[in-house]
């Protein structure tokens, strides 16, 4: 695998395939940025690769080389950067599985972000899960299963797509010559997360997002704590994560439990105010989480 943490996983779906036994509805669930993407996109080449060994593409085929150039015509990816995904998209993938293959051979969807599916479109899809055709197949990924009928769940097969082993992540970040930050520990579960900043020059504001949530309480001018955070919903959530943690090593060393849970209630609702609330005063919610959590010890 591309990906080293990802070998687990796949040797559970070698295991399966091998044995005859690999369902022809695939769920992947997992956090952003640990590779659920990836996996899936080896697993598509696989299955429609003509001489796959052990679940890994060959690489030579024409298959191969179709999805190389991004052009198999026996393969369908749904993704939404919108809120959802319509009925008018899984149509598609219906009427994608019923027409017979153009390599004579399996035919694979994709549907990225799952989640995203509205109830139509998951009605939709479950006929399409409930009369499994031979050489069909669809990979499903979601960050959120909880947002999924459960008639969905019942009828794919659950894979959790994990770090299981956290100092694989970390190496693996470390070769992409990030600096040792201390916050990197809080995001082994999600490397291609940290790649990806990297990849945009994004390391330092993170860092200086860690060092303002590390002196937020002491603070009083929130304005350059403000500029960053402002107009970007991952940063605001990045940002509450680490005072989050802070919050957790507090209780650890001595903060009792209401105040712990105050201050989380109180960045709880920040996080929900300023990524949700068009048009926010957020220096004022700025200056008001800092009110709060500088008053939750008692
Ligand atoms: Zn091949």
């Amino acid at each position: 695998m591309i990906y080293p943490w990802l070998n687990d996983v796949h040797q559970q779906l070698t295991a399966s395939f091998n044995a005859g036994r690999f369902h022809h509805g695939q769920l992947f669930n997992g956090q952003q940025g640990v590779g659920k993407h990836a996996l899936v996109e080896e697993l598509a080449n696989a299955l429609l690769c003509s001489a796959p060994q052990n679940l890994v593409a060959c690489g030579h085929c024409k298959s191969c080389h179709l999805n190389q150039a991004v052009t198999h015509p026996d393969k369908y990816t749904v993704q939404t950067d919108g809120q959802s995904i319509g009925v008018d998209d899984i149509r598609s993938v219906s009427d994608f599985m019923q027409q017979s293959a153009a390599q004579n051979a399996n035919k694979v969807v994709v549907i990225n972000d799952c989640h995203k599916m509205t109830t139509a479109a998951a009605n939709a899809l479950l006929k399409t899960l409930e009369e499994p055709s031979p050489q069909r197949f669809l990979l499903l990924t979601t960050n959120a299963t909880a947002q999924l009928p459960a008639t969905i769940l019942s009828r794919c097969a659950l894979s959790e797509v994990k770090v299981h082993n956290t100092e694989v992540a970390m190496q693996w970040i470390a070769q992409l010559n990030v600096p040792a930050y201390p916050w990197l520990k809080l995001f082994t579960q999600q490397p291609l997360l940290v790649a990806r900043w990297q990849q945009d020059e994004q390391l330092e504001v993170i860092d200086q997002l860690y060092k303002f949530a590390t002196e937020l309480k002491q603070g009083h001018n929130f304005s350059a704590l403000v500029d960053i955070i402002s107009k970007d919903n991952e940063r605001i959530r990045v940002f509450s994560l680490f005072l989050s943690e802070q919050l957790k090593q507090q209780l650890i060393t001595g903060m009792d439990f209401d105040s712990y849970q105050n201050a989380q209630n109180a960045l709880a609702e920040f996080v929900q105010n300023s990524t949700q609330i068009l048009g926010l005063n957020l220096p004022l919610a700025v200056s008001r989480l800092a009110y709060r959590l500088r008053n939750s010890h008692k």
